[in-house]
């Protein structure tokens, strides 16, 4: 398959993002990875991580559709589906902007949208229909996925549809130092547990996915600071202010149990789907 080159629409922290031309004339875009950095194993590794992402097919997941090795530059390109609505991060600054704030509405099914998504990598299953009784999974499997940088910013935009995208390449890359490599900003996302150098689980991410949730609502990450230990002190704390009060009690009560400190003590993206009010946005979105 030949793709025509376009312009560069993004610098991440492995390489830059390029719009490209699919020879039937589909948009995609096209990660360019440098691996020179890298050792064999990191290498194999990277590979191995592709075929996890290529296997998770899912309508509010980021669709990454093959791979391909171009030795001359040292490079992998990674090729996926093309967002044309941008990211959260963008969408979050232009109401900023305008003063304006997002209908509750549209917080509830951005929130469904991403349970949905996580729900299908940290179960490697799809979500049962919002109609089914059954239960859902008890224990989690074997084979699961762990988004682990989940912040606005990888959150996409397709045709209305929210995406999650930018997957475990953090996971994957950052291995030896993540707060230096994965964070060239400012780890306002990052989980208590993690900050305290624990191992990530589907529990950190659900944080994280608190504190877009917190930001939709208020336009600013629930913990900010001047300095990065003032930041991680505030955040082990746990403590932020509330949400503005045009939300519903039900809305910050929910970012309140994705907010909470214990881990162990966070809703799980199977008790979320049961939340009524997530029963009903998902009708909307079937
Ligand atoms: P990194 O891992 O380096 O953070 P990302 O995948 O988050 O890379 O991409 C960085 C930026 O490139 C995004 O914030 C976005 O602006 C753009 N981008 C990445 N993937 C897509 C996509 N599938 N569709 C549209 N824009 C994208
Ligand atoms: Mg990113």
């Amino acid at each position: 398959m030949e793709y025509t080159p376009l312009e560069v629409i993004g610098r991440g922290s492995f390489g830059q993002i390029r719009k490209v031309q699919r020879e039937d004339g589909t948009i995609l875009v096209r990660k360019e990875i440098s691996y020179k950095a890298m050792n064999q194993k990191e290498r194999t590794q990277l590979i191995a991580e592709f075929r996890i992402l290529k296997a998770l097919d899912h309508p509010n997941i980021v669709k990454y559709l093959h791979h391909e090795h171009v030795p001359e530059t040292h490079e992998v390109h990674l090729y996926m589906e093309y967002c044309d609505g941008g990211d959260l991060a963008s969408f979050i600054r232009e109401l900023q902007q305008e003063q304006a704030h997002l209908p509750e509405r549209e917080i509830w099914l951005v929130f469904t949208q991403l349970v949905l998504a996580l729900y299908r990598c940290h179960y490697n299953t799809v979500a049962p229909a919002s109609t089914e009784t059954g239960e859902p999974p008890s224990t989690i499997p074997q084979s699961f996925v762990l988004h682990r940088d989940i912040k606005p910013e990888n959150v996409f935009i397709s045709d209305s549809v929210i995406k999650l995208g930018d997957f475990g390449l953090a996971k994957l890359l950052d291995r030896e130092n993540p707060l230096a490599n994965t964070y060239v900003g400012t780890p306002y996302y990052m989980s208590p547990e993690v900050l305290a150098d624990q191992p990530s689980t589907p529990a950190s991410d659900i944080w994280s996915l608190g504190c877009v949730m917190y930001e939709l609502c208020a336009l600013q990450p629930p913990f900010r600071a001047k300095s990065h230990l003032q930041l991680s002190q505030r955040i082990r704390e746990g403590k932020f202010a509330p949400i503005p009060d045009i939300y519903s009690s039900t809305l910050s009560k929910l970012i309140n149990a994705l907010l909470t400190v214990t881990p162990s003590s966070r809703p799980t993206c199977a008790t979320l789907l049961k939340l009524d009010v997530i029963r009903v946005y998902r009708h909307e979105l079937e």
